[in-house]
């Protein structure tokens, strides 16, 4: 049976099952055991190499969903993320990251990047031309995230991939906002695909986790790096994971559905100055979006008008909690200028155009019109 020719909701319901031989049940058994014989064997399993039963074949439905030969679970996405930075880039070498960016990992690189001597370049844009602007002889690794956090940003994943094969440099992209549902950028070119587990793949914000993607040699290649620096993820949350993963395409598609219908209408909606939505058309890169992605994602921000309070917009929101994370089955909202963008400066903020009026709005599954009129009433209330 070919995994490529299987479909999305095929792949997660059954891609890296466990058979249980044992008593034949329906579901992969979990193997908790931290310690495993070590005569006589092809693998020696242990945790902390990333190879027990459970984190062994749930790699292979996320390497079948990303198009990918291999794949590594973490303990975190930053766990992924970090661990991926440092496989691939040593003392002396340089990182061309672009401005756009998760907190975290921009946290990550400002913070941590000194200390290991790795020299880095945040771009000016998210057009290929501001990677290109910023490519060093050192450079080694150029990442991307498309759509960006919190603006939606796009950039041009197949000119990245070539950009990176025309200088031998290694291109990685942070894929979590679109999930594999929406966007397979392997398929275009680019070696690494990154997630946060704890969005999209887990889906019930009810999980910490993290995945790299690529061709087998480059994720041997973290994979030395991982067995040193830990951040495997527990056996027990792995089988959580795997479990969550088989609604993965029936969730990320009626998300993305209610995602496209909030956005057109809170486009139209008087009290809302700005909505970012790749999938709308008035979106600067929507083109490139409809061609790169298989949906829009279920991702979108505005901006309340001025006479609106962000703060108390949120708090009068009764059934879209506001939430520190996204991708759940819940809709939830953010001020990311209080949370993975409160580190920045004023300045810095501004220069990444997160004002204090945008609302990240992670759109799950509820019925929209339930959605539509939670906004609204929030809105009524702080207006009186
Ligand atoms: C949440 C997130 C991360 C970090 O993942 P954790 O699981 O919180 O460590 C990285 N990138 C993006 C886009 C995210 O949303």
């Amino acid at each position: 049976m070919s995994k490529e020719k299987l479909g999305l909701n095929t792949i997660c319901t059954h891609v890296g099952e466990i058979k249980d031989e044992q008593f034949k049940g329906a579901v992969s058994p979990i193997y908790l055991s931290s310690s495993y014989e070590f005569l006589d064997v092809d693998v020696k399993r242990y945790p902390r190499y990333f190879n027990t039963p459970n984190q062994e074949y749930l790699s292979k439905k996320i390497a079948a969903l990303e198009h990918a030969e291999a794949a590594l679970i973490f303990g975190s996405g930053m766990a992924a993320i970090s661990h991926m930075f440092l496989a691939f880039l040593q003392k002396g070498d340089h990182l061309v990251v672009q401005n756009t960016l998760y907190g975290g990992t921009l946290n990550f690189i400002k913070e941590e990047f000194p200390k290991y001597g790795i020299e880095y370049t945040f771009t000016n844009g998210y057009k290929v031309d501001d990677f290109e602007a910023v490519i060093q002889p050192n450079t080694k690794l150029i990442h991307i995230e498309t759509p960006s956090n919190p603006l939606l940003t796009i950039t041009d994943i197949k000119a990245i991939a070539k950009l990176g094969k025309s200088k031998n440099i290694v291109t990685s992209i942070d894929n979590t906002f679109a999930s594999p549902v929406n966007q397979n950028p392997i398929d275009l070119g680019i070696d690494l695909v990154m997630h946060s587990a704890t969005k999209y793949f887990g889906g019930h914000s009810d999980i910490c986790a993290g995945a790299v993607a690529g061709t087998n040699e480059h994720i041997e290649r973290i994979w030395n790096v991982s067995k040193n620096l830990g951040g495997s993820l527990s056996d027990m949350t792995v089988w959580m994971l795997e479990r969550s993963m088989k609604t993965l395409g029936l969730r990320v598609k009626a998300q993305t559905k209610n995602a496209m219908k909030m956005a057109k209408w809170l486009n139209k909606h008087p009290k809302i100055a700005k909505v970012y939505y790749p999938g709308l058309k008035s979106h600067p890169e929507y083109n490139l979006a409809k061609s790169q992605m298989k949906g829009f994602g279920a991702m979108l921000s505005f901006e309340l008008v001025d006479d609106l309070d962000a703060y108390q917009f949120q708090k009068s929101l009764t059934l879209i909690k506001s939430s520190m994370s996204l991708a759940g089955v819940e809709s939830t909202v953010i001020s990311p200028h209080l949370t993975s963008h409160a580190l920045l400066t004023l300045d810095e903020r501004k220069n990444v155009g997160i004002s204090d009026q945008l609302i990240r709005f992670s759109v799950g599954i509820e019925d929209v019109k339930d959605l539509k009129q939670d906004i609204n009433n929030a809105i009524k209330r702080i207006l009186k």
